[in-house]
């Protein structure tokens, strides 16, 4: 039964890590990516990692990845403080010392993609346009791909983000919300920025409102080791980009409205909506690299009930996008693919469906109850505007 094969379509962070997780079970394992390179788009910055994200990285990864993960992750923030556009604290408290590898751990989306695609576990075909499947005899499946190859497996698994045309087949009644739009910049820190740069925004947890609701959250990214010195140290050989400190902000809002407003334009836009905020605020703004000002709409999967389908499984924001408001998305998306690697290792001889089955059952419980959570967050800044 060791000839089986588990095609996995997607290899962002729910999708690697499924790859990763599938390498010692003996199954032979695909991954199929449409971009034409781990590096590739923009993907967006800093991702906080949970408990449940952390361990799900640690189990999945071989020790030597999981520990360059840690030694890239970004420096914990040590308070949380939330203010007015001139900066006057309206909340703030220390947070507790976070362990970064234990209780959390804050990383960069390339790197950690990098690392989850480091020395891949399994073959990873980029530059494949998944299309859709079929259900062929003997409970089999065929994946189609954009080019015209299909290639057929024993299960199917669809990562491939919150667009997922997987999903679109195998539950053609599933709905996903648009909430509102988040506006994404990242502004390299130099000395000169860092010196300038008020201490409430700099390592916190921060959000900064305006009184019409608009709102910045500002991260301070610094990796705990520079890149180039922690893969020398844990693993020489692996091509990872050196990303040195940023500040890494999200706009928010009912008053700002990037719809429509062209890519060249969405630096210009973030600098006005800040105009009259705090020099602070303004100063990281002005100083971002504006071809690293993206914009992007910010989704909420409607709850699904379980599928009948032997051979076709989701895991990530394909079955489950959730907003942002508590950083739970990629948390859950790494604890699908834990969870559904570990009960494909334990099947052994026995069919996949089972193993299967038995994942979407608890997924699809675990998964919608952060959805829900995250959707009626009380600091979720993702509010349709009214009307
Ligand atoms: C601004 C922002 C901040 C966030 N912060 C956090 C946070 O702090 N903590 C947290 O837990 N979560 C966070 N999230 C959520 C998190 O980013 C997502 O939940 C996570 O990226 C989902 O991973 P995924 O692998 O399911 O999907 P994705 O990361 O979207 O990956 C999908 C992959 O599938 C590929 N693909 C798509 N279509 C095809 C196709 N047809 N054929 C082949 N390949 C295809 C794509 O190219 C991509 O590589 C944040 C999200 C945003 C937008």
């Amino acid at each position: 039964m060791n000839d089986r094969h588990v095609l996995i379509v997607g290899g962002g962070i729910a999708g690697s890590c499924l790859a990763q997780g599938l390498r010692r079970t003996g199954l032979a394992v695909t991954l199929f990516e449409r971009d034409p390179s781990a590096a590739h788009r923009p993907q967006g910055y800093r991702i906080s990692l949970k408990d449940t994200g952390v361990r799900a990285l640690r189990a999945c990864l071989p020790d030597h990845l999981f520990d360059l993960a840690v030694a890239t992750s970004i420096r914990p923030a040590t308070r949380m403080i939330f203010m007015d556009a001139g900066l006057r604290p309206k909340f703030a408290k220390d947070l507790p010392e976070q362990r970064p590898g234990v209780d959390g751990l804050g990383v960069n989306r390339l790197t950690l993609r990098e690392i989850l695609m480091a020395e891949p576990a399994v073959p990873v075909r980029f530059g494949m346009d998944y299309q859709r499947y079929e259900r062929l005899d003997g409970g089999r499946v065929r994946a189609h791909f954009a080019d015209g190859h299909h290639v057929d497996g024993d299960l199917l698994v669809g990562a491939e983000g919150v667009g997922s045309r997987m999903r679109a087949q195998l539950l053609p009644g599933a709905a996903v919300d648009e909430l509102g739009w988040t506006l994404y910049g990242r502004t390299w820190i130099t000395p000169a920025l860092l010196a300038a740069t008020p201490p409430e925004l700099t390592d916190s947890f921060n959000r900064v409102t305006a009184p019409d609701g608009t709102a910045i959250g500002i991260a301070t990214c610094r990796p705990l080791t520079p890149v180039p010195e922690a893969v020398a140290r844990h693993a020489p050989g692996a091509h990872l980009t050196d990303v040195p400190g940023y500040f890494s902000w999200t706009m928010s809002g009912s008053g700002l409205r990037p719809d429509g407003v062209p890519p060249a334009g969405l630096h210009r836009l973030a600098m006005d909506t800040v105009r009259d905020w705090h020099e602070g605020v303004r100063r990281i703004v002005r100083e971002a690299d504006p071809e690293a000002t993206f914009v992007l709409q910010v989704h909420s999967a409607r709850r699904v009930e379980p599928w009948d389908e032997p051979a076709v499984t989701l895991v990530g924001d394909a079955v489950h996008s959730m907003s942002p408001g508590r950083g739970e998305g990629a948390n859950v998306g790494l604890r699908d693919a834990h969870l559904l690697s570990e009960l494909l290792a334990a099947a052994e001889g026995q069919p996949l469906a089972g193993a299967k089955a038995a994942y979407e059952r608890r997924m699809l419980d675990y998964a919608f109850t952060a959805v829900d959570a995250s959707r009626d967050h009380p600091f979720a800044p993702f509010r349709r505007p009214a009307g």
